[in-house]
């Protein structure tokens, strides 16, 4: 890969969803506690009260922010912050049940990582790993296909070239090797 794609692939937002979520939480987390404040500082008894719960939600807002920002830039912390967020948010029926799983999604099978060769080895694996087992795994016996005359299993219904179809209503047969 050139150096200029590299670049160009570095500096684009990556996770885009995920990061939005983590921002739409950090704005909520920002906002819930206001009421509870204004009320609760009506009654300078609830000051210790007041203080923990502000610390609470705004602490929850500096990780959300921060996620956020790791998430577009696709670093691994904020992959394992979402994954470790998205497992706790799970418990909290039915709302963080959602959200935990859309972090789960995201951050575990649609991650964008900021590593671009990791990431080009993450979308080879799969198409080889489909294409092996057809090829590795039948041991049964081989014929030619009538039409084409690629080899395919002597059993085969259709042609997996050509398409040539080989059932009890076709005329065509695969020839036995
Ligand atoms: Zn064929």
């Amino acid at each position: 890969m050139n150096g200029a794609l590299r670049e160009a692939a570095k500096g684009s937002p990556r996770n885009v969803k995920l990061a939005r979520v983590h921002r739409f939480l950090a704005l909520l987390y920002g906002l819930l506690p206001i009421p509870f404040l204004v009320v609760m500082a009506q009654d300078k008894v609830h000051l210790t009260a007041l203080a923990i719960v502000g610390a609470i939600f705004w602490s929850l807002t500096g990780i959300h922010f921060l996620v956020s920002l790791g998430a577009n830039d696709g670093k691994a912390w904020a992959r394992v912050s979402s994954l470790v967020i998205g497992a706790v948010m799970l418990l909290g029926f039915p709302i963080g049940t959602v959200i935990g799983g859309f972090f789960l999604i995201s951050a575990g099978w649609s991650w964008e990582s900021d590593d671009i060769t990791a990431q080009v080895q993450q979308t080879r694996i799969p198409q080889d790993a489909t294409r092996r087992p057809l090829e590795e795994e039948y041991k049964g016996p081989l014929g030619a296909c009538p039409n084409c005359s690629a080899t395919i299993p002597l059993t085969s219904l259709e042609c997996a070239k050509c398409k040539a179809i080989f059932g009890p209503e076709s005329s065509w047969k695969v020839t036995p090797l």
